[in-house]
């Protein structure tokens, strides 16, 4: 019998939309999960991803068969490609095995079991503190054990560089290093170019850990493809080896489709060969094989140069209606004499600003503002409007200075 099933928590993300959709005051507004609004408070659905959908529908030769185990070639190239750029020289030599997965979730996943399986070491993964909640999920259940370098300072609403590189450094040879690629979810604080390359010399030359990087955000985050991709591609092209987990929730506005793709960068074809090789047998007793239509329609705006050039347009639209809901709610605070200083809106990258708020502040501004977010201080700038903003500003403000 299943009479001693205990009532599991909610999702500390997930859960935060369920208290919302209880709510019910029309003034409440969902800040909780990362999920794009417009300016009416509306999911967005991409105009190049809806002729993307009417091209497929047109074409009367597609049919409903499986795919193979590793997804759609195409997709899986044009992928690498995004994100490691086209004259990518591991691409060239062939060392770059793609497979498409189920979102960035599942690609993480994918790959923690392969890595529990092939990699050799300690099957440890150092992940920052704070992370995304989810990694610390995933990697345990494939098989790998977490661990935390230090990352965000609550002093300075930045990064504990200092800190990070001496862990790092503690770490034992051999580890894995989750890194997020840009746009780190929950602080939206990200290293410079100059502490990248120092973390860069720590992992490859000092301890010779392996770089698994989570794409969630690519363009997303600065509103251009390349720059958000600039980490990923200094540790890619230094020659060494590098895993690769990318979503299109967010930069295609994909989020319910589940498309993705787990990349590893490695040191030889016949390397990548045989990765591959592993990876189908760790994804065909997991799910056989992945959905075709969302990667049907990221195949169809990647491959056209018009679509290309659409979507990145709309990419950057996004980017900049969240970046400017920062300096929208910024000024708000100004305006309000707020106590504290709120720089750190202005200068976190992405979907969020880690407000520094605390669980009882963030309680608080649920209870009397309706307004929902994670309590950790956690906002998504992206579920913001600007007729919104006055509201959170004064839930804001009423939450410090009570
Ligand atoms: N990694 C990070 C850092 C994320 O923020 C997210 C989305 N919240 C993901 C991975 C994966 O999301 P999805 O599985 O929807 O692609």
């Amino acid at each position: 019998s299943f009479a001693h099933v205990q009532q599991a928590p909610e999702d500390p993300i997930l859960g935060i939309t369920v208290a919302y959709n209880k709510d019910p005051n029309p003034a409440k507004v969902n800040l909780g999960v990362g999920a794009y609004r417009t300016e009416e408070g509306k999911p967005l659905v991409l105009n190049v991803v809806r002729k993307a959908e009417q091209k497929l529908l047109a074409d009367k030769s597609r049919n409903k068969e499986y795919l193979g185990i590793t997804g759609i070639p195409d997709f899986n190239k044009l992928s690498a490609q995004l994100i490691l750029g086209s004259d990518c020289l591991a691409i060239a030599e062939k060392r770059v095995v793609t497979v498409q997965c189920l979102s960035g979730t599942g690609s993480l996943r994918v790959g923690a079991e392969f890595l529990a399986t092939h990699y050799g070491g300690e099957k440890i993964i150092y992940v920052p503190s704070p992370t995304w909640g989810n990694h610390l999920k995933i990697f345990p259940l494939g098989g790998i054990q977490t661990r935390t370098y230090r990352y965000f300072d609550p002093k300075t609403k930045g990064l504990d560089y200092e800190g990070m590189i001496e862990d790092l450094r503690a770490a034992p040879s051999g580890a894995v290093v989750l890194l997020h690629a840009c746009a780190h979810n929950p602080t939206g604080v990200d290293p410079t170019q100059e502490q990248w390359e120092g973390i860069r010399r720590v992992i490859r030359e000092e301890k010779h850990l392996l770089p698994f990087f989570d794409s969630a955000y690519q363009g997303f985050a600065s509103g251009s493809l390349d720059t958000d991709a600039w980490a990923v591609r200094q540790f890619v092209n230094d020659g060494g080896e590098v895993f690769l987990a990318q979503s299109y929730a967010k930069n295609m506005g994909l989020y319910g489709e589940r498309v993705g793709a787990l990349s590893a960068i490695v040191k030889g074809a016949d390397v990548a060969t045989r990765v591959e090789s592993q990876l189908k047998l760790v994804i065909r007793p997991m799910y056989s094989s992945p959905p075709t239509h969302g990667a049907a329609i990221v195949s169809l705006i990647l491959a056209d140069k018009d679509l290309y050039e659409e979507w990145k347009v709309e990419l950057k639209g996004m980017a900049d209606r969240i970046i400017s809901m920062r300096h929208q709610l910024f000024d708000a605070l100004k305006e309000r004499k707020t106590p504290g200083n709120w720089d750190h809106i202005l200068n976190q990258i992405g979907m969020f600003t880690f407000t520094g708020l605390n669980k009882q502040q963030v309680e608080y501004m649920t209870k009397e503002y309706h307004i929902y977010m994670t309590l950790d201080g956690r906002i998504s700038m992206a579920g913001l409007s600007s007729r919104t903003v006055p509201q959170l500003a004064d839930a804001i403000h009423s939450a410090v200075v009570n």
